[in-house]
């Protein structure tokens, strides 16, 4: 004897002609046991059989469902019509998809659900009815899954610092099924959208809020892990970001930074989500590590790179970082039309000096000059060591008689300059140096070279003064 529950699925089956391919009693015993939500409904979209886990997932009895419109599950009615409209009609020719909705429970509390629709065709192959199973959009397996996806997005190499902070927010929402993720940097009552991926595409990075306004603030007080996942129903709906903003549900985490809080990585929504459960919670925490970890590493990398190009003795640009800025320079000076002129600088008879103070006086000497030029130099001018005891200054802007002006005050402030040296006199230094303007198709070699020509030019008229 079938219960009335196997009756309704052996209609829905079978149709009309009554033929079956699959014992709809097996089918109805099989899906009894499912961790998954499955309805099955007639072809006027009316429930005809439910599972016992749609029972747990949606509150309801069997009782009150059946025959009632599939509807009573939907959030949104407009959801409710486009699924119709989309697959639930006896012309529809669309294989099973996934897809996400939001349900409601008897309870009214709502949920976002990943579901499998289909379309059930008997052996005439008309449409009989219609299948849906529906899970909630997280689970354990889920987690698994985004943890593998964290992975793979920090061990990629090819990826750029903002890209992985943006596939991480990407895992992180499909996780949560929210819509606006975020990684902020938290100064005082300051809250900045570090990075943000934001499906309505509303909020952008930079974008500051007072942190009392955003929910993050319970998440620096907790100082661990928290979400809403119904504001409107929770003891938190008063807080501004609800009325501001009506986010109903929010999970976020602190973010650490050298044992000091940095901001916070949060994702959030518009609609209310399923309960956060531990497992969601652990997985936002790893995920804030590895924001962590990632800002830790970018931050490593900008002091390499910085180091990498500048004079350890000096503190002024290297031979490297000097041609990359001069290359920078000369690319604006051939686009704006503005002139450009570099020195080409030569300590005079350092040998001597070197052999007079030894090598430890030299190098004071060469700091001594350092801490000139960068007195001398506007802002937008530069020095940097080239050699050692070589250096070029440019000066954007400077045509000839400009740049001759500023190598004779540089040469002047040299020559105030005493050099203390223990138990010795102290170091006196002069300076020859090369003035070159850019013209058109100037490369940066050839500049230089002029430069440098006009510099030994400064040395065989006697050192000390500056050459055109
Ligand atoms: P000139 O007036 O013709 O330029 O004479 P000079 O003695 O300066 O000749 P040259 O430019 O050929 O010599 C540069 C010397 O600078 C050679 C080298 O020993 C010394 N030197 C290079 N780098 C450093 C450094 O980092 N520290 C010190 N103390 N000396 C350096
Ligand atoms: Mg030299
Ligand atoms: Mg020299």
């Amino acid at each position: 004897m079938s219960t009335p529950n196997q009756k309704n699925i052996e209609i829905a089956l079978a149709g009309e002609s009554g033929q079956q391919a699959v014992s709809p009693v097996l089918l109805a015993e099989i899906f009894q046991s499912y961790e998954e939500a499955v309805v099955v409904a007639d072809v006027n979209r009316r429930i005809v059989y439910v599972n016992s886990a749609v029972e747990n997932l949606f509150g309801y009895n069997k009782e009150d469902l059946y025959g009632k419109e599939t509807k009573v599950l939907y959030a949104e009615e407009r959801d409710y019509a486009e699924q119709g409209n989309k697959r639930f009609n006896v012309d529809s020719r669309k294989g099973p998809e996934n897809y996400r909705i939001v349900y409601r429970r008897a309870d009214g509390r709502e949920f976002l659900g990943k579901t499998t629709g289909a379309v059930m065709r008997n052996m005439d192959d008309q449409v009989s009815g219609f299948m849906g199973v529906i899970r909630p959009a997280r689970s354990a397996e889920q987690s698994l899954d985004a943890l593998q996806k964290v992975n793979t997005i920090t061990a990629n190499v090819k990826l750029s610092h903002e890209e992985k902070l943006d596939a991480l927010l990407r895992v992180g929402l499909n996780h949560f099924g929210l819509e606006i993720g975020i990684v902020s940097h938290i100064e005082d009552s300051k809250y900045t959208v570090d990075s943000c991926v934001d499906y309505n595409e509303q909020l952008e990075p930079l974008t500051v809020f007072d942190l009392s306004g955003t929910y993050c603030v319970h998440t620096l007080t907790e100082g661990k892990p928290v979400g809403f996942h119904y504001v409107r129903e929770s003891e938190i709906k008063d807080h501004p970001c609800y009325q501001n903003f009506q986010l109903e549900s929010y999970i976020g985490c602190p973010i650490m930074f050298d044992d000091k809080v940095y901001g916070t990585l949060n994702f959030s929504s518009p609609s209310p989500v399923e309960p956060f459960n531990k497992d969601d919670y652990i997985l936002i925490e790893l995920l804030a590590d590895t924001v962590s970890y990632l800002l830790f590493k970018k931050l490593a990398e900008e002091e390499m790179a910085a180091l990498a190009r500048i004079d350890e003795l000096t503190g002024l640009p290297n031979r490297r970082a000097t041609w990359e800025r001069l290359t920078e320079n000369i690319e604006q000076a051939s686009r704006t039309g503005l002139p450009l002129s570099v020195l080409s600088i030569d300590i005079d008879h350092f040998k001597n000096i070197n052999d007079t103070w030894g090598h430890a006086g030299g190098d004071l000497a060469l700091v001594a000059f350092a801490r000139v030029a960068n007195q001398v130099g506007r802002k937008v001018d530069f020095c940097g060591r080239i050699g050692g005891e070589e250096f070029v200054f440019v000066l954007p802007g400077a045509d000839k008689a400009a740049a001759q002006e500023f190598g004779n005050r540089l040469r002047e402030r040299l020559a105030d300059v005493q050099v203390e040296v223990a138990d010795k006199e102290p170091i006196r230094l002069t300076l020859s140096a090369g003035i070159a303007k850019l013209e058109p198709g100037d490369t940066i070699e050839s500049l230089l070279a002029r430069a440098d020509d006009a510099m030994y030019q400064a040395k065989e008229q006697g050192r000390d003064r500056v050459c055109l």
